[in-house]
């Protein structure tokens, strides 16, 4: 029409949207889903806005999401009584890419071969442009909440959109209706069995009701009734349930590793269903490194912001829904509410708790975690003393004794030589570069056991001293090693670390020589085949630790 604006996909769109379309790409279905997804979001938003403004809800109380197709036509339709959009919002929020998690993504396909970047986009959650993976045009007409217009955006996907406003009699009374006009190979779509079926593989658990309108005119039928499936009993919930609703609150793909669900009673009542990934999510590195715990009042989603669990657990997806918050607490007033600060407290002890448990129970899965998601848990190394030594003793290692395997701090201190004092550790950006370090000599000569740590974490925890069962952590680069009192395996008598006056009389002139560029020069028994190496001072950073400080610019 006349008055309908047209506008270019911002640039990251395009790209986004091209390699959609032309990846081989098999597992089409999930389309559905983010296009749910964003229904069921628009009206939690709306169940939201409308505790301090009822009238938002208007003659339309009950939310719901309606899937409507038309099979001769090859439309499908996804509509939704939710927030809606305004002009503004319609053009930002699909014309850009407004997700954090979606430009790393990205990131990662364009590396990726063809092949595995359609695997990507299969693991991830792509959004409202995944539409045009089987549309060739897609409708989008919205009327917010407390809006007496609506709008009508309409795009081919490739490169412009269009807006323009929509009478009103052709809008839906609230929210947004998606319409996608199918393409060739993707009419199967319009079809009753296929969209049964994906919704409920899918989307069963999405705290909206959903329906379905096989065909203009047609009744609805109700394919989930939107029930919040962690107020169900443990014992009615099936692991395919479980495994449904980690998939919807996380956004990923992947079965969950872990699932925990308990209600806490007593002084804070509470339910938690909170699920550690089995593969890790896009954003586990971003700057701000936030978790996205969704809280919920009374069943009412209230803010995923409220950072219900350390930043070290921020893999950790799920729910905590309370009944003793008020509904309108402000997201403002979440951040410094006590009952907040102990609902925290208890979802981290637990979800710890519960990975020790695994450990013990379940090593092969405790494995996966660790693998995933251990250079995050160490972060809470220097992050939550509190929690320290329960962290320490969930930690696990690759030692000189490890092979490809981990290693618990517990196995090592209990196989511990007569006369060792501390856990030693050596750091460095490398595995296989420390591992061959000339530093283990002495110790591998021994038989000592030396964790190898290569994350870039650790050398910010074990600078800080810690110990494990009264065993110090110390790094086997730093100050003398003192292991004269380990015999050696072959059982030689270990190289004298009393010197000779020859040997005194080398060590006074190199040290003169170097002069200004070390501190000392000393015999150690730390080597016993090469001649030489360098070691950090007794206090102060290890030398991983001085690397990292002075590529830091400190
Ligand atoms: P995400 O859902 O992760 O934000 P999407 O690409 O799925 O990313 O959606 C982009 C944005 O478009 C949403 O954040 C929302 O603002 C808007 N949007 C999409 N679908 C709807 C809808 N049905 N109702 C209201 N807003 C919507
Ligand atoms: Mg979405």
């Amino acid at each position: 029409t006349a008055t309908a604006e047209h506008r270019s996909f911002e640039a990251d769109v395009s790209r986004l949207l091209h390699m959609m379309v032309h990846s081989v790409y098999s597992d089409r279905d999930v389309f559905l889903r983010e296009l749910i997804s964003n229904a069921a979001d628009a009206c939690e938003k709306l169940r939201y806005e409308a505790i301090g403004k009822p009238e938002l809800l208007g003659e339309e109380p009950k939310l719901a999401i309606t899937i409507s197709t038309d099979p001769e036509a090859g439309k499908l339709t996804i509509a939704d009584n939710g927030i809606g959009m305004s002009h503004d919002e319609m053009i930002e929020a699909l014309g850009t890419i407004a997700r954090s998690g979606t430009r790393s993504f990205m990131e990662r396909v364009a590396t990726a071969d063809g092949k595995d970047g359609a695997q990507l986009i299969g693991q991830f959650g792509v959004g409202f442009y995944s539409a045009f993976m089987v549309a060739t045009k897609v409708e989008v007409v919205s009327r917010r909440a407390d809006s007496a217009e609506a709008w009508t955006w309409s795009s081919d996907g490739k490169g412009e959109f269009s807006v323009a406003p929509s009478p009103l009699e052709e809008a839906p009374a609230r929210g947004t209706r998606v319409t996608l006009h199918l393409l060739e190979d993707a009419k199967s779509y319009a079809e009753r069995w296929t969209l049964e079926r994906i919704v409920k593989e899918q989307s069963g658990h999405v705290p909206v009701p959903i329906s379905l309108i096989t065909e203009p005119g047609a009744d609805a039928v109700a394919l989930s009734d939107g029930a919040a499936l962690w107020t169900k009993p443990k014992s009615e919930i099936t692991k395919d349930e479980y495994a449904d609703f980690y998939r919807s609150v996380a956004g990923q793909y992947d079965e969950p590793a872990a699932t925990i669900h308990f209600r806490a009673e007593g002084l804070h009542e509470y339910t938690a269903l909170a699920f550690v990934p089995g593969a890790r999510p896009f954003d586990l590195f971003d700057a701000d490194r936030k978790g996205r715990i969704k809280l919920y009042v009374k069943r009412v989603f209230i803010t995923d912001e409220a950072e219900l669990l350390p930043r070290y657990l921020r893999f950790v997806r799920g729910i905590v829904d309370t009944a003793d918050l008020p509904l309108n607490v402000s997201r403002e007033m979440i951040q410094d509410s006590p009952l907040l600060a102990a609902i925290k407290k208890g979802v981290t002890s637990r979800v710890l708790a519960d990975l020790a448990k695994l450990a013990e129970q379940e090593p092969d899965t405790f494995r996966l975690i660790w693998d995933n998601f251990g250079v995050v848990i160490k972060e809470g190394l220097y992050e939550d003393f509190q929690r320290r030594d329960q962290l320490l003793g969930l930690a696990r290692f690759r030692t000189t004794a490890s092979g490809e395997g981990w290693r618990s701090l517990k196995d090592y201190v209990g196989a511990l030589k007569e006369n060792q004092t501390a856990i030693y550790y050596i750091a460095g950006d490398d595995a296989s570069r420390i591992a061959s370090s000339p530093q283990l000599e002495g110790f591998r000569a021994r038989g000592i056991e030396v964790l190898l740590l290569s994350d870039p974490i650790d050398s910010f925890w074990a600078s800080t001293a810690p110990d494990f069962e009264g065993k110090p952590f110390k790094s086997v680069t730093q100050g003398a090693a003192d292991l004269g009192l380990i015999p050696l395996l072959d059982g030689t008598a270990p190289p004298s670390a009393e010197t000779s006056e020859k040997i005194s009389a080398l060590l006074a002139s190199m040290k003169e020589i170097l002069a200004e560029e070390v501190a000392d020069v000393r015999s150690s028994d730390r080597l016993t085949e090469s001649a030489v190496c360098l070691v950090a001072s007794d206090k102060g950073p290890d030398r991983q630790f001085e690397r990292l400080l002075s590529a830091a610019g400190r």
